[in-house]
């Protein structure tokens, strides 16, 4: 199948999904994640509507957002190496969606504060508790966020988390369903905290039933990845 009918196909399943979650259709937004993806492919997703795209690598996110549409909307989603923050402060992320550390948060507040421009963050948690995984515990997230009031250039815009590894639907379900309780939470304190990020090709109709409303999806759009390229 093309890039275009899978982002048909995908767009169809998160709309299914919102009906089914009782959510307006068009209340959860699509990233298309095309890391490893070469730019025909992301030009052919862009060409069919999509412009919000995910990227894990700074080298690679640099490039892209150089020779690609200026009106792309681009998201940092994979762990940031401390030493690549001060390269991607700039007009071009909509969101760094994988804030998981302090000493990160103190560097691109560091960078952004030189340049005088904000950073917009996602918190990513870490509810599944795999050693794998990067983000905060959810138990050291009323401390994360004491101390991210220091950093006046992030503007704290949510959390993403990623799902459990495991085929047991209801294992994933209580993950999400945990995620969002925190999510409404702190939606009560804090200023503009709009997204929810959750969901991959895997699970992300069932992260729209437990009320995320932020899918980032590479594989269901992009085919598998090929890494060696
Ligand atoms: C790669 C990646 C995705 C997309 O994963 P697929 O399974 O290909 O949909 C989503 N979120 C994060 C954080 C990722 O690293």
């Amino acid at each position: 199948m093309s890039v275009a009918g899978n982002l048909a196909r995908v767009r169809e399943q998160i709309a299914d999904s919102c009906r089914r979650a009782g959510v307006k259709e068009d209340s959860v937004t699509l990233i298309a994640v095309s890391k490893t993806v070469g730019d025909e492919a992301i030009m052919e997703a862009y060409n069919a509507g999509q412009r919000q795209f995910g990227e894990n690598r700074v080298q690679e996110y640099l490039r892209k957002a150089e020779a690609l549409p200026d009106d792309i909307e681009w998201n940092l989603i994979g762990h940031l190496q401390t030493n690549k923050a001060k390269y991607i402060i700039g007009p071009d992320i909509f969101l760094l969606q994988s804030l998981d550390r302090l000493e990160l948060a103190k560097t691109l507040e560091k960078y952004c504060a030189l340049r005088d421009v904000n950073l917009r963050v996602l918190i990513q948690v870490n509810l599944s508790r795999e050693e794998s995984k990067s983000g905060v515990f959810k138990e050291d997230l009323a401390e994360f966020l004491g101390d991210l009031t220091a950093c006046s250039h992030l503007e704290i815009k949510g959390l993403m988390t990623i799902g459990p590894h495991t085929d047991d639907e209801k294992a994933i379900r209580a993950v999400f369903a945990e995620a969002k309780a925190l999510f409404d939470r702190l939606a009560c304190q804090i200023p503009d905290f709009e997204y929810l990020s959750m969901g991959m090709s895997n699970d992300f109709e069932l992260a729209i039933l437990e009320g995320s409303n932020m899918v980032r999806v590479g594989t269901s759009i992009f085919g598998a990845r090929n890494y060696s390229k």
